[in-house]
């Protein structure tokens, strides 16, 4: 059975004692299904061509023959020895040659059939007949035992110290002659069926020692049949838990946030501007979410500028008319501070009381925060952590926190009351990994912009253009506009060959002596930090040198070019997180893209892709494109369970399968009960991240 081999440890298997166990174990290979799932990362053409007259030379070929001769020879001058192994088949002869490995000799006797697979070359003597140098061989014991190491496609797989790849295979061989014959087939054959998959044993032999008939091509882009089995599969247990963790909170009991929304009108009479279609329509889904008297789980997704804060401010509201607490939470003290700035002169002319907390808040309003005086509490992670007690949380909006995944969530749950939340997102993500990150939530969509919003005329620099750009600059400044100038650093000791923001700050009051000059940074203290912020809202300050404390939700719609300076050190989701901090208002924007000396081909691609597109989730899938998931938001940083088949990028389309099967499987049979191994595997899979069922 499978759970079986899931526990057997590998050296169970005969010839493998505590040493190579080790050696394995170096590679994760611990129980037996371990290193079934232990892949080849290629496959060698080992197919015996043919026979050896027939050999074309300079081309890779297998043939077996019988053994002529085994002898060492040692070169006329020089100290090197030369094994030499001669064969045929009849047809012609072929010469094997290893250096300085005369041990081999012991392993062939002649008359011994043999198969040897390398790139034929000329006879160095006679110019005529054929070679191989240090061909991979191997001895027939009999006729009919099955060949490991060549007359096959044979696997390559990823060694350490102390393996070689001819070990590997051997042990590997091994353990699947043992543990195939366990393995019971889990998914049910309706599913596979559908997809035309391969069954599980087919699908991990082939993958281990696939029958000749197998595309070797196929088998090299690891995209043959067996492995999308094995990748469905895993995207499989993935959806499976995300729908078992979706299901079990619609189990819960959480809160009802049912009244009627006087304070919503409210708030909407105060806005200077009206709702777009999709911001309505994206209320309207969380509202009637949040009424449910079970906790609501929705992500909110949102390029930058779509304007989702008043999207969850509505929702907040809503929370607090029902007579609960509601709390935002934001990835950095600035934008806390910022959403803090924001919505208190509106919450405050509703009559409400809100709170900032933050790691530097220095009085801390916990008091009124656990007796309920407080309605909304804006913050960083501080606001989750232990000694925050609410009196009755009814909803959490998370802002911009693209490492807030399914695991975080589940341990925001952990805290006891069962409140409804919000993930709010403009990080463009490519849909596929949204699916895994936010797969267990519901998902709306603000797909509109606020009316007359112009795109953003975006242009890249090199810095000996600096004088083009200050003429640029100066035009806008002397429009009105304010200007945001980033960089890369604080100071100039951090990295020699950086920019620094007090190097900038320099430059600028020297370039631009009649404007205002701000300095904002994460190592300033929080009231400056307010207190600047601030003044360049009010527009007290013409140019905003700063960090990229500024690259989340800053809002000022009065700025109107962001400079980037070192654009080639920043990644595609921060260039566009930076540039999204202006175009927020009527005017024309402008990003600069400031790049110093040669660029990699990476960055070249990477500012190409900024000056051509504004839409966020084209960018993510620049990204996704030239990153890879891994890097990503990927499962990795999550702590979400750890991928080793699938990949997110290559396999969206089988993702997209998965995900249906599982959440259909789930919905008719929530604990699986009809399909116990099936919730072995998809338990094992989340194993010590997260319990997904009820009950085990
Ligand atoms: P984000 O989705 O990036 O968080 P914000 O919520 O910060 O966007 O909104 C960006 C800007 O757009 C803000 O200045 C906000 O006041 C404004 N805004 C939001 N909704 C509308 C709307 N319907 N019409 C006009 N301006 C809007
Ligand atoms: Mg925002």
């Amino acid at each position: 059975m499978t759970q079986a081999l899931q526990d057997t440890p590998v050296q169970y298997i005969k010839g493998i004692g505590p040493k190579r166990a080790k050696s394995l174990a170096r590679l994760g290979i611990n129980t037996l299904w371990d290193a079934l799932l232990y892949l080849p990362f290629r496959y060698e053409d080992r197919r015996v061509s043919g026979r050896i007259s027939d050999l074309r030379y300079d081309t890779f070929q297998a043939v077996s023959g019988r053994v002529l001769s085994a002898e060492v020879k040692e070169t006329p001058r020089g100290k090197m020895k030369i094994f030499e192994l001669v064969i045929t088949d009849g047809s012609g002869v072929l010469t094997g040659k290893w250096f300085n490995q005369p041990y081999l000799k012991r392993l062939f006797r002649v008359g011994d059939r043999v198969i040897l697979s390398g790139v034929v070359k000329r006879n160095s003597y006679w110019g005529v007949g054929y070679e191989m140098h240090s061909p991979e061989f191997e001895v027939l014991e009999d006729e009919d035992t099955e060949q490991i190491h060549s007359s096959r496609i044979v696997p390559v797989y990823r060694s350490t110290g102390g393996l070689t790849t001819r070990q590997l295979r051997s042990m590997m061989y091994a353990i699947l002659s043992h543990a195939l014959n366990g393995l019971s087939e889990y998914m049910p054959e309706e599913i596979l069926s559908r997809y035309r998959l391969p069954p599980l044993r087919e699908a991990i032999q082939n993958i281990h020692f696939p029958s000749d008939r197998v595309s070797l091509e196929e088998l090299n882009e690891l995209r043959s049949p067996y492995h999308q089995r094995l990748a469905f599969d895993e995207l499989f247990f993935l959806q499976a838990g995300l729908a078992a963790l979706r299901r079990k909170m619609t189990l819960r009991r959480g809160v009802s946030s049912d009244a009627p929304g006087r304070l919503r009108s409210a708030l909407l009479g105060m806005l200077p501007f009206s709702l777009t279609g999709a911001q309505k329509r994206v209320v309207d889904e969380i509202i009637e979410d949040m009424r449910r008297p079970y906790p609501m789980n929705r992500l909110l997704q949102g390029d930058v500028g779509s304007g989702k804060t008043v999207v969850a401010l509505l929702a907040m509201l809503q929370a607090v008319e029902s007579g609960y607490q509601a709390a935002l939470m934001a990835p950095t003290e600035i934008l806390a501070e910022q959403h803090y700035l924001n919505i208190h002169p509106l919450l405050k002319e509703l009559g409400l009381r809100v709170a900032l907390l933050t790691g530097s808040t220095r009085q801390r309003p916990l008091d009124e925060i656990s007796s309920g005086q407080t309605n909304i509490v804006v913050g960083t992670h501080a606001l989750i952590q232990g000694e925050v007690k609410f009196k009755h949380l009814g909803l959490v909006v998370i802002d911009e926190q693209h490492r807030f995944g399914v695991l975080q969530r589940a341990a925001l749950r952990r805290k006891g009351a069962n409140p409804d939340v919000l993930v709010m997102t403009a990080t463009p993500i490519p849909r596929t990994l949204s699916l895994t990150m936010y797969g267990d939530l519901n998902y709306s969509v603000i797909d509109e912009l606020p009316p007359n919003r112009r795109p953003i005329v975006t242009k890249h620099f090199r810095h000996t253009e600096r004088g083009l750009l200050r003429g640029v600059l100066r035009g806008e400044l002397r429009k009105g506009r304010q200007v945001y100038m980033v960089y890369p650093a604080i100071e100039d000791s951090e990295r020699f060959d950086l920019k620094s923001v007090l190097a900038g700050e320099r430059e600028v009051r020297a370039e631009f002596p009649e404007y205002r000059v701000g300095v904002l940074h994460g190592r300033m203290r929080p009231q400056e930090r307010e207190e600047t912020m601030r003044a360049f809202k009010e527009g007290e300050i013409d140019i905003l040198v700063c960090t990229t404390v500024v690259e989340v939700g800053v809002d000022v719609p009065n700025a109107s070019v962001m400079v980037i300076e070192h654009a080639e050190r920043f990644g595609l989701a921060q260039l566009h997180q930076l540039r999204g901090r202006v175009g927020r208002g009527p005017y024309q924007s402008y990003c600069f893209l400031v790049t110093y000396g040669r660029l990699t081909e990476e960055a070249r691609r990477r500012v190409e892709v900024m000056v051509k597109y504004q839409d966020g989730f084209r960018i993510a899938e620049e990204d996704f494109r030239l990153r890879g998931p891994g890097e990503l938001f990927g499962t990795k940083q999550s702590g979400m369970p750890d991928l080793k088949v699938a990949d997110l990028l290559r396999h969206s389309r089988l993702l997209a399968a998965a995900r249906q099967e599982a959440f259909k499987l789930v919905e008719e049979d929530g604990e699986l009960r009809n399909w116990p191994l099936l919730r072995q595997m998809v338990e094992r899979f989340w194993k010590g991240k997260v319990e997904i069922f009820r009950t085990s």
